[in-house]
């Protein structure tokens, strides 16, 4: 989130071979392979508790591992192979690119990113945003990652909206900085989330409370939220909204522009190399709207587009075997 953070600018020497937004099954299958054929290798992913994979319970149709694992623990495995290889990872969100030129750019919540390929994996758990004030916000005292940007809420008042999965999980995150969190649920709090609600004293639920806005538009900064409570209309002074709505929506909301989506906002990509319409930028996984949704899929789509980025970087007609 640019709020109060110098975005860090890389270097000429910094830039990656590739960049891979988004840390599921699909982007560390990619960095899997890219960095096994020795291209200097950037996992970009924004919460690894937050992806489809990773909010599943138990999987056991994984080939290859027989008994039943999270999807939080498999892919910690995937994390780790890719480390091996020489993958770099980066716990960040990445908010905007531009991705015309020969050396692209990724900015996220921890700097800006340079590189000469980059491969979207970044799922299809994204939202358009539907707050009014969200849109112009995000970035500004809006967010979707408690992960990244919790800190700079220290000891500041901030409002939790929603009552996806992904804010069970973070809503520790942000209490451990908040003074003052303003839960606002849409629909009931389950059983799990009220014992969660329970151990945090700085949350305060406003169980019937409906937002109508989020404030700070001609500010440039959030600066409160607008609710209805009981037919009651009322400010709630805050300097940071956290999001977490469901959503299943492809998450390119970074995307320049520059890349061909479908109707259903799906990044189009040739099956064969899941190249998209932008010359080095590559998708995989569940962002292309694969017509079968399973991490083996989205693993072996990964596989492909690492290949492919070697193949592009080296100019070459084929793709290299790795298995020699
Ligand atoms: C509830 C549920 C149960 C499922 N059960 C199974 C099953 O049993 N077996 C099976 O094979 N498949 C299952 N699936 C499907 C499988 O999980 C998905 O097909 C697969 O995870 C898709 O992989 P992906 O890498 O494309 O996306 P994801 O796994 O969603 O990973 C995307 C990653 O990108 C990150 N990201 C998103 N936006 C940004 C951003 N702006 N900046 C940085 N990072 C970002 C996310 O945090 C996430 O880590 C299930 C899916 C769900 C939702």
């Amino acid at each position: 989130m640019a709020l109060e953070l110098s975005l860090r600018v890389a270097a000429p020497e910094d830039v990656y071979d590739t960049v891979i937004i988004g840390g599921g099954p699909a982007g560390l299958s990619a960095a899997i392979y890219a960095a096994r054929a020795e291209l200097k290798t950037l996992v970009v992913d924004m919460n690894p508790k937050a992806g489809a994979l990773a909010i599943t319970s138990k999987i056991a149709n994984y080939p290859g591992v027989p008994e039943a694992v999270s999807g939080e623990e498999l892919l910690s495995r995937f994390r780790r192979q890719a480390e091996s290889f020489g993958a770099e990872i980066v716990q960040a969100q990445v908010l905007a690119t531009s991705l015309r030129g020969e050396v692209k750019e990724v900015v996220t919540s921890e700097g800006v990113f340079k590189a000469k390929t980059v491969i979207i994996a970044s799922g299809a758990l994204g939202r358009k945003a539907s707050l009014k004030g969200e849109a112009e916000l995000l970035g500004k005292g809006v967010s979707y990652c408690a992960a990244c940007d919790a800190a700079f809420f220290r000891d500041k008042d901030v409002a939790v909206i929603g009552s996806s999965e992904m804010m069970t999980d973070e809503l520790g995150i942000v209490a451990k900085f908040a003074r003052r969190i303003y839960l606002i649920p849409r629909g009931k709090l389950s059983d799990e989330q009220q014992s969660v609600v329970r151990t945090l004293p700085n949350v305060e639920v406003l169980p019937g409370a409906r937002v109508e806005e989020i404030l700070g538009v001609d500010e440039g900064r959030v600066t409160g939220v607008a609710v209805r409570e009981d037919g009651e209309a009322k400010v709630l002074p805050v300097a940071g909204v956290f999001v977490y709505l469901r959503g299943n929506r492809p998450s390119t909301n970074f995307l320049d522009g520059s890349v061909e989506t479908t109707e259903d906002g799906c990044i189009a990509v040739d099956p064969v190399e899941s190249a998209t319409s932008q010359p080095g930028v590559f998708a995989v996984g569940d962002v292309t709207c694969n017509p079968v949704r399973q991490a083996v899929v989205a693993a072996a789509q990964g596989t492909l587009a690492g290949l492919a980025v070697d193949k592009y970087l080296r100019k070459a007609k084929r793709m290299r075997q790795q298995w020699d």
